[in-house]
């Protein structure tokens, strides 16, 4: 049976029209991997950093995270920069360090994917945010192979943040967000703020059970391309039809009148307990979250021209 099938295969394949094939590759270099999100690459990723294990900011550990961002990054000819701090949080002063890989496009202006890559800091147990903190950065690394081999027409940033959770146990004040803070005030002072159209944020996307809500303080136009184009793909049962609020990452673009979107599943039993391991996450989620974000960029673009 196999063989049958294998023959029948290779017909297909002989019989599909040059022009359609030639379509499927255009605007990629030749040889180039195909212009999909690869759930394959990203669960990878996943698993190596899940595997240096809790990774709270200021930590060796932390530090061995982002030689494996770098590393990545340059496999895909990226280079990273670091924008590196020092902050008093309510427990200890701490050297943070955002990191920074730009793929040049048609327009100086930017749309930036951001996420965060500490987890947060547990003593009482081991923490190694699979999910949060995990997942987020993951999916930036195999984003960043996907978009830097498109024709982009606005430049894309992809920023992995530091100091998203808070150094005390509960949230609070401005013992959280210390990367995304720290980013948008750099970017007023010297300026580059202002090439700055569009924020995408994701965050504890790994979920094994994804439901997304819409996130209300995020900007309309860009949750509804979002959620349009999960729709288009069917998978409005992981971008649901329901509302929630949360305090992330997005707030100081928000505040910095930057078009701002959060992707997060934060209905996660496993959130800030010693259960958010691999077991909780799958890459079919890291795969819908891909698929979903990919279609609805040439929207976002869209529309970004327009409002030029
Ligand atoms: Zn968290």
């Amino acid at each position: 049976m196999l063989k049958r099938l294998l023959f029948v295969a290779l017909v297909l394949r002989l019989a599909a029209p040059a022009h359609l094939e030639g379509q499927a590759r255009s605007g990629q270099p030749p040889g180039a991997a195909p212009l999909a999100f690869d759930s394959g690459r990203a669960w990878e990723h996943l698993r190596q950093l899940v595997g240096i294990g809790p990774r709270p900011s200021g930590s060796p550990a932390i530090e061995q995270t982002r030689k494996y961002i770098k590393d990545q990054l340059a496999a895909v000819g990226l280079t990273a920069t670091e924008q590196t701090w020092e902050d008093q949080t309510p427990i200890d002063k701490v050297r943070f360090v955002n990191l920074v890989a730009t793929i040049p496009g048609a327009r100086k202006e930017r749309i930036v994917f951001a996420g965060h890559y500490d987890t947060k800091l547990y003593r009482e147990f081991r923490f190694v945010g699979a999910s949060d903190g995990g997942s987020s950065a993951a999916f930036l690394i195999e984003l960043a192979r996907v978009l830097k081999a498109r024709k982009n027409p606005f430049t894309v940033e992809l920023l992995f943040l530091d100091g998203e959770e808070a150094r005390l146990p509960e949230w609070s004040g401005t013992d959280n967000t210390y990367g995304s803070r720290h980013y948008v005030e750099a970017g007023k002072r010297d300026s580059s703020l202002a090439t700055l159209k569009a924020l995408i944020l994701v965050d504890m996307i790994g979920d094994r059970d994804l439901r997304i809500r819409r996130e209300t303080n995020s900007t309309p136009w860009l949750t509804n391309l979002i959620w349009d184009a999960a729709k288009r793909l069917r998978l409005d049962n992981a971008f649901i039809a329901e509302s929630t609020r949360v305090d992330d990452d997005h707030m100081p673009f928000l505040a910095a009148g930057v078009p701002s979107v959060d992707i997060i599943d934060l209905d996660y039993d496993a959130w800030h307990t010693p259960k958010d391991t691999l077991d909780a996450v799958s890459a079919r989620s890291l795969q819908t979250v891909g698929d979903v974000v990919l279609a609805a960029l040439p929207g976002i673009e869209a529309q970004l021209a327009k409002a030029r």
